[in-house]
């Protein structure tokens, strides 16, 4: 179910949007619900529907707060950070369950995307401190070079849904480290995991105005923010398509990007010794969020002679896995985010099925009317996928696994090159020479050997063709998206 806009509600909780170190409502005083994917019948809370009159009070709240800010010095920033890091660890339980509940995720799963998210921040709280200037010989004598790093000014984070605490603090904490101001516009199905990371923020002694929250639709408030010209660097997370209309809008006024969207991420699996693991890594690469993830594993590529046995195992984990309510301990996979992610699954499946790829599980919702009862999707495996099928080259981004069937490695690197997307690829082999022919072939911005496309809290993190463009996040690269080298010279 999309977010229903509508007139107030009696007993559902009304947040506001932080502008200023302030919880104010939207200048239209509309606002709009959000529901549980799990329950949609439960109504989770109300948000400000906002317009583009809170995008540019929130952008005047950050330009005024953005030199005092870049004037504290890194170390102090950073002990801002740390403590951040330190209330996402404390408050892991109650943060994550805001997440199952409006997000869907096994609550065990949002527990570890806090615990992510911390060690995130703490990262960036480290670099705060660090130096990042390079000094150079001079060509003159008595004069020196060097350069020093400034932030932006104003920066602004455009969120999805899948990841509602991790990929915001993903984008914050660099922002802040590196001594920027950010107006933060969080997907509309994931508002409340933003307001919380505001009063963390807030908890934590970051002045005013240095972190404005605005909720709203991305074609209002992300738009406005995008074409504002204070706006001097522009952090996305989200699809190909919104992301190549960011990128368009931003060009015209020459901000910075940074964008992080989409994937088709192969597992290669040839001549490999324990095809037992590699099914383990692989479900729980394509599964975890219920596949909702950038990174997810989405299509297989296995030589004719493992396939057999490489699918029957797949089959095997995958019957373990228990769909449910998130906050149920037992449950291993949630519902999907809205009725309208579950509809578009469905569309793939169907397809697939009328094109006679081998439906070998799932295929279907779980609920009769999930409306009511659930956006559950079962677990899903194809095999005998055509290489070039819309199931093995578009992203679902759901619970559906394709195997495509290949003779040998050149063709499963071609087949693994031939999609839009370069985000992550994984290949599952014993062979040396495989692995290296693999790394140093496949277009992806992050390549897994024998392991799941499960990424760490220090490494950067992007993706190569339609799956990305501009610096990395995560780790040392952030950098480079959030600060302008400045060269100077100095006679003496
Ligand atoms: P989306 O539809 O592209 O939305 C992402 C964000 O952009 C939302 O906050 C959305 O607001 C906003 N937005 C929409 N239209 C906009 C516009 N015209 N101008 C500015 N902002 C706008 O993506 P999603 O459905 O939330 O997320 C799923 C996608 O994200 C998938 O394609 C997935 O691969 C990608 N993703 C990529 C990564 C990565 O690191 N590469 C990580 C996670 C997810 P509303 O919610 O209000 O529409």
């Amino acid at each position: 179910m999309s977010p229903q806009r509508s007139g107030p509600q009696a007993a559902v909780i009304q947040h506001l949007n932080f502008i200023r170190g302030e919880w104010i409502p939207s200048s239209g005083g509309a606002r709009y619900s959000i529901r549980n994917p799990a329950r949609p019948e439960d109504c989770l809370g109300d948000f400000a529907d906002s317009t583009e009159v809170d995008a540019a009070a929130a952008v005047d709240a950050a330009a005024a707060a953005a030199q005092a800010w870049a004037d504290t010095p890194g170390p102090h920033r950073g002990a801002v950070l740390f403590r951040f890091s330190q209330l996402l660890e404390d408050s892991k339980n109650e943060l994550a369950r805001v997440v199952t509940l409006e997000q869907g995720k096994a609550l065990g799963e949002a527990v570890g995307e806090v615990v992510r998210a911390a060690a995130e921040a703490r990262f960036m709280a480290g670099e705060a401190s660090r130096g990042a200037g390079h000094t150079f010989p001079s060509d003159r004598p008595g004069t020196s070079c060097y350069t020093v790093s400034e932030p932006l000014g104003v920066v602004a984070a455009i969120c999805p849904w899948n990841f509602p605490v991790v990929t915001p603090v993903r984008k914050i904490a660099p922002a802040l480290a590196f001594g920027n101001a950010v107006v933060f516009k969080p997907s509309s199905l994931t508002p409340w995991s933003a307001v919380y990371l505001m009063q963390l923020l807030a908890k934590a002694g970051l002045p005013a105005g240095v972190v404005n929250l605005v909720t709203g639709r991305g074609s209002v408030v992300g738009d406005s923010l995008v074409r504002d010209p204070r706006v001097r660097g522009v952090t996305f997370t989200g699809s190909t398509e919104v992301g190549t209309h960011i990128y368009e809008q931003a060009a015209r006024r020459l901000s910075r990007v940074q964008l992080e969207l989409g994937g088709k991420n192969p597992a290669v699996v040839i001549d490999h010794a324990d095809l037992d693991g590699a099914a383990r890594e692989i479900v729980a690469a394509a599964f975890l969020c219920s596949g909702q993830r950038c990174t997810a594993i989405s299509r297989v590529i296995v030589s004719d002679g493992q396939a057999d046995m490489l699918v029957e195992r797949i089959v095997s984990h995958v019957d373990r896995i228990k769909v449910g309510d998130g906050l149920d301990p037992e449950t291993t996979m949630g519902p999907l985010v809205s009725e309208g992610q579950l509809r578009s699954v469905d569309r793939y499946v169907r397809q697939g099925v009328e094109s006679g790829c081998a439906l070998l599980a799932g295929g279907h919702a779980l609920a009769e009317n999930p409306a009511r009862q659930g956006y559950y999707y079962a677990p899903t495996i194809f095999d005998r996928v055509p290489a070039d099928s819309p199931l093995a080259t578009e992203e679902i981004f759901g619970p559906v696994l394709p195997i495509v069937r290949v003779r040998d490695l050149e063709e499963g690197i071609t087949i693994a090159n031939s999609t839009r997307y370069g985000l992550a690829a994984a290949v599952f082999t014993s062979r040396l020479s495989y692995v290296h022919e693999f790394i140093s072939r496949v277009q992806a911005g992050m390549i897994h050997v024998n392991h799941g496309t499960a990424s760490q809290a220090h490494v950067p993190f992007g993706g190569v063709k339609d799956s990305g463009q501009g610096a990395y996040s995560i780790g040392p690269t952030a950098r480079e998206f959030y600060t302008n080298a400045k060269a100077i010279y100095v006679r003496w």
